[in-house]
């Protein structure tokens, strides 16, 4: 695979992370000699990377509501669908939003509670079937976004989705046609220059190769996304993101959470975001130019 921003084949080889969901094997994280990229290297093909997703990543949590983790586990999900919403209002009030890899549908559903236009594009099966199961709400296949209108979308929003993509260049122009003038897309994904990063280094669960393709440094998203024409109004921090990296992180690298590390960890990672501007998952607010 070449730079899958800029399609260079120059690398050097940044870390070799591994398959910490299944199977353990070693993929090498290679930064691209021209545009500073980091990717997976021989990531395996689009048609073959359904069996390295966990299976229940699509299960509810919302019908489990047992142990204390569970609960923990609802109560931030709501409060980020909150928060979510609030940080887009902000910038656009009004207006038909997508949520591309909408998952079972939450943040969908959210938003059309609030009265609000609201499409869900998801790729998975499970995850379609769960939105209508649970929500009563449809989702539709990715490829149906070549099929909408130029223009007829004011928000377009991508929760650690865009670091799954394959080919980042053709979905964010495709982005960029469907959405309306002055229109906004919000991107949210893992920061490869987190403290958290640094500190776990391979076992670092947010490289979760080979499903990650794409590892995206603040600067590398940004001149790539000036290069699509889009602009960044703003980058926040997903809040809880470096506790659970860091629980998830332990586990790949003493084989238990220790609660206690993870959050202390968690809580440099955070101060370390506020102080820097590189939070373990960083989001990020682009405008149409
Ligand atoms: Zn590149």
């Amino acid at each position: 695979m070449n730079c899958n921003l800029c399609q260079e084949t120059k690398y050097k080889t940044y870390l070799n992370p591994y398959h910490w969901r299944k199977t353990k094997q070693i993929f090498s994280v290679v930064e691209c000699e021209n545009c500073g990229h980091l990717y997976t290297k021989d990531a395996p093909s689009e048609d073959a990377i359904g069996a390295y997703y966990d299976s229940e990543t699509y299960i509810s949590h919302t019908d489990s509501n047992k142990s204390l983790f569970d609960k923990v586990y609802n109560g931030i999900k709501k409060y980020m669908l909150a928060k979510k919403y609030a940080w887009i209002t902000r910038f656009v009030p009004r207006g038909t939003l997508i949520d591309y890899g909408a998952g079972s549908g939450a943040f969908v559903k959210y938003v059309a509670d609030r009265g609000r236009k609201a499409i869900g594009l998801e790729i998975a099966e499970a995850g379609r079937k769960t939105a209508k199961e649970l929500y009563g709400i449809e989702l539709y296949e990715p490829n149906e976004l070549k099929n909408m209108d130029d223009e007829s979308v004011s928000v377009f929003t991508m929760w650690h989705v865009l670091e799954h993509i394959y080919q980042p260049e053709k979905l964010i122009k495709e982005i960029h046609r469907v959405l309306d003038k002055n229109g906004v897309l919000v991107v949210a994904v893992p920061n490869p220059l987190s403290w958290d990063a640094k500190h776990y280094k391979e076992d670092w669960a947010a490289w979760d190769v080979p499903i990650h393709i794409s590892h995206f440094k603040p600067s590398v998203i940004k001149n790539f996304m000036e290069k699509n024409e889009f602009h960044c109004i703003q980058t926040k921090g997903m809040p809880f993101d470096a506790f659970y990296i860091s629980l998830v992180s332990n586990e790949n690298k003493y084989g238990h959470k220790k609660p206690i590390t993870g959050f202390i960890n968690g809580l440099k990672s955070q101060l370390h975001g506020i102080k820097t501007g590189n939070y373990s998952s960083q989001v990020y607010i682009f405008r149409k130019n």
